[in-house]
């Protein structure tokens, strides 16, 4: 069997894996179930496609998205993988071409819909084919708890019962452990692997202001991404039209996309944005799931989306070729209370609930001072381990913190109390900055104690502090009217003068600035020839359009960049670049060398740049590092997963990598020397490498994690004999 490593450079001209690819292809060829949880942009298709080509048969892939499944089969396809997929839009000579090549035995992926998957005679067909695995894309559509629930998703509960012998993988970008733990139940996964990636995405810079009136902190965006890719997100079609014609009327080159529009105008318009025929795209969330262009700058949101689930997801559209990219987010409480409402008339109870409380988070996101990166990350179920992000508006000190959050607190609670149960925050903000509100007069409220207490803020600013007590437990809203009141926990704090809130201020605008260029700073250590860059871009896009199809097709941003780092001169030195498989050098390498050459000519003292950032792919994550030091010190897994506050499964992943990187031979005291013993003599019998029958041979009473980490021993033995003899 080809290594998985060889194939991976053949067909996809990657030198590295990232984070967790490895384990996942692993489970695919040890036919073990498996979950993978990577963030948008983690390399999650790389991970069920490339087994596909290492193993014997096909295997089928379930997707949601009509566009999602062209953009895939599409990229596979310019990778020399042979794929396909069968949906309702096809002609009858595509059906019959697809189902020849699948008869001869020749297709290694086939993509579907559930609606698909669901139907009797497609299941009976593919029993009598033969499938080599399957994997459920986007599976947190199985889930209620999930935030994109798919009804069509639930009918697959059957797969296992319909194929017995097939092993199933189901990948999400986006799941919380609730979330995990049902779609392992709906799928009736065995014994899966679960495999969760890193969540934090260290290139994008998270900043959230709440929203004023008018298009001002819109262009203050997009102005500082001048000709450059971003999405701008809005939370009605009419947001969308109009936005869009007021930046085309301003000279940006933008188009709306919504749901609201003919599909011919809308592909249209995506199309003219994955082309970089225009910088903006201004959507709904219509606008997304089938969009794989790695360069998107900025994602702004002109509104708060409806969970964090979304807002992680859309935001994860840029930066996806881990160079810097700015996520805004501007909200208003106001958006809170619309998707209140459409959320309050959804009939199922449970779905009502799960949504409002994923909106009450959104809204504590938003609303909150902790480090956005931290925030996000613990929400996915990861801890964050550094203490600040330098990516994010909270550490970048865009925000002032109050000295004396404690008097203001205290002017605040007062007048609370004070105002008994009838006022809300407007009008408490009112008594408290000294308004002339003829309602205040009415009620005597210019006489209290709190009339005008601080009137040095204006009420913005006071009406704020308010949201952010609330935010933080120490008051509570009541009531159709929001009536405020202090909870036990304000009441402690003021009765005790400890422990109480910590209000924050929009800092003045100098400080502010220094976000958007901050991002920057930790990955602009990626040197390559801009001018180059430019001229190989020229020529992705001339390419792309007489071959009819995006230009990312052709090559990603990344492997153009690696080439005008690399300035490959040879047919053999094109393939070093990242991203540069056999196919696409057969089909590229000498328009794209002739680029190179005539640059280099015209350019004379342009070098190319020996270091490589991509090689950072192959050092070991941070987590993995820290596993294993503790390894180091004999510790069990238990105790490791207990330390990192991660699963045990993961801590099994972590030892596993380590012995790998580190070239370990001996598993003990992981492993006892019997347990070793059997495995080698298991192996040595069963006639291949799958853990599986080895699995099976020692009657399931050694776990996969042992297994394999008694094959990485076996392995490195082996290559050290080798290496000494
Ligand atoms: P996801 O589906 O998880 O959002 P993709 O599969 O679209 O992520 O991969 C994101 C990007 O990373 C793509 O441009 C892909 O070509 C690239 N990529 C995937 N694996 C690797 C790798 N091992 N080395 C370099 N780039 C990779």
């Amino acid at each position: 069997m080809k290594q998985i490593t060889d194939i991976v450079k053949q067909y996809w001209g990657f030198d590295a894996f990232m984070p967790l690819q490895r384990e996942a292809t692993q489970c695919v060829m040890e036919e073990r179930d498996s979950l993978v949880v990577l963030p948008t942009g983690g390399g999650k298709s790389l991970c069920f496609q490339a087994p596909a080509l290492a193993m014997s048969g096909m295997a089928v892939v379930v997707s949601p998205l009509l566009s999602l499944m062209k953009d895939q089969v599409d990229a596979l396809r310019a990778n020399g993988v042979p794929a396909a997929r069968i949906d309702s839009t096809m002609t009858a000579a595509e059906r019959r071409s697809t189902h020849e090549a699948i008869q001869a035995r020749r297709m290694k992926l086939l993509y579907v819909s559930p609606e698909r998957m669901a139907q009797p005679n497609f299941i009976a067909y593919l029993q009598v084919i033969g499938v080599a695995y399957f994997v459920v894309d986007e599976a947190h559509c199985i889930s209620h708890w999930g935030h994109d629930f798919r009804p069509e998703y639930r009918e697959m509960r059957a797969l296992h019962d319909n194929f017995p012998d097939t092993a199933i993988h189901a990948y999400t970008a986006t799941a919380t452990n609730q979330v995990r733990r049902d779609i392992i139940s709906q799928l009736h996964l065995r014994d899966p692997a679960q495999l969760v990636g890193n969540f934090d995405r260290p290139n994008l810079n998270y900043r959230v202001q709440k929203r004023a009136k008018g298009v001002t902190q819109i262009m203050e965006t997009v102005d500082a991404h001048k000709g450059e890719p971003g999405i701008i997100y809005c939370l009605r079609r009419t947001d969308v039209d109009t936005l869009s014609d007021q930046l085309t009327a301003a000279g940006y080159k933008a188009l709306p996309y919504h749901a609201g529009m003919n599909d011919i105008e809308r592909k249209r318009n995506q199309d003219a944005f994955s082309n970089d025929e225009v910088d903006i795209i201004v959507a709904t969330i219509a606008f997304g799931m089938g969009i794989d262009k790695s360069n998107v700058r900025f994602v702004l949101h002109t509104a708060m989306p409806k969970s964090i689930e979304h807002y992680q997801q859309e935001t994860g559209r840029a930066g996806r070729d881990g160079l810097p990219a700015d996520c805004c987010l501007l909200y208003s409480y106001q958006d809170f209370m619309v998707w209140k409402n459409i959320t309050g008339k959804m009939e199922d109870d449970k779905a009502r609930r799960t949504s409002q409380q994923k909106l009450r988070e959104m809204l504590g996101y938003s609303q909150g001072f902790a480090c956005r990166h931290k925030a996000l990350s613990e929400y996915f179920g990861q801890p964050y381990a550094n203490s600040r992000c330098d990516a994010c508006d909270v550490c970048l000190e865009q925000f002032e913190k109050m000295e004396n959050s404690g008097e203001i607190a205290g002017h605040i609670f007062r007048a609370v109390n004070a105002l008994g149960d009838i006022a809300g925050p407007r009008y408490t903000t009112l008594v408290l900055t000294g308004s002339e509100d003829e309602r205040i007069k009415a009620r005597r409220h210019n006489k209290c104690a709190s009339y005008s207490a601080l009137s040095a803020y204006d009420e913005k600013t006071v009406r704020d502090w308010i949201e952010q007590m609330t935010q933080q437990g120490y008051l509570e809203k009541q009531g159709e009217y929001s009536i405020l009141y202090v909870t036990s926990t304000g009441h402690d704090a003021f009765t005790s003068g400890e422990g109480g809130p910590q209000l924050m201020r929009p800092a003045p605008k100098t400080t502010g600035k220094k976000a958007t260029r901050a991002a920057a700073a930790p990955v602009t250590s990626d040197q390559y020839d801009a001018g180059l860059f430019d001229a190989l871009k020229k020529t992705r896009l001339e390419t792309a359009r007489k071959n009819n199809v995006p230009p990312f097709v052709v090559f990603s941003d990344a492997t153009l960049r690696d080439m005008a780092r690399r300035m490959p001169d040879s047919y053999d030195t094109f393939l070093s670049v990242q991203g540069v498989g056999e196919k696409k050098r057969e089909a590229f390498a000498d328009r794209f060398l002739e680029i190179i050459r005539v640059y280099r000519n015209d350019h004379p003292d342009t070098t190319p740049v020996k270091s490589n950032p991509s090689d950072s792919t192959r050092k070991p994550n941070p987590s993995s590092e820290k596993a294993g030091a503790l390894f180091e010190q004999g510790r069990s897994i238990a105790e490791v997963a207990e330390i990192m506050k991660r699963s045990p499964s993961t801590v099994e992943g972590y030892i596993v990598e380590y012995f790998y990187r580190q070239k370990r031979t001996n598993p003990e005291p992981w492993i006892t020397p019997d347990t070793m013993d059997a495995v080698r003599r298991a192996f040595t019998e069963v006639d291949g490498e799958r853990l599986k029958p080895v699995f099976e041979k020692l009657n399931g009473e050694i776990p996969y994690w042992q297994i394999r980490l008694c094959k990485v021993c076996l392995e490195n033995q082996s290559e050290e004999d080798t290496a000494g003899g």
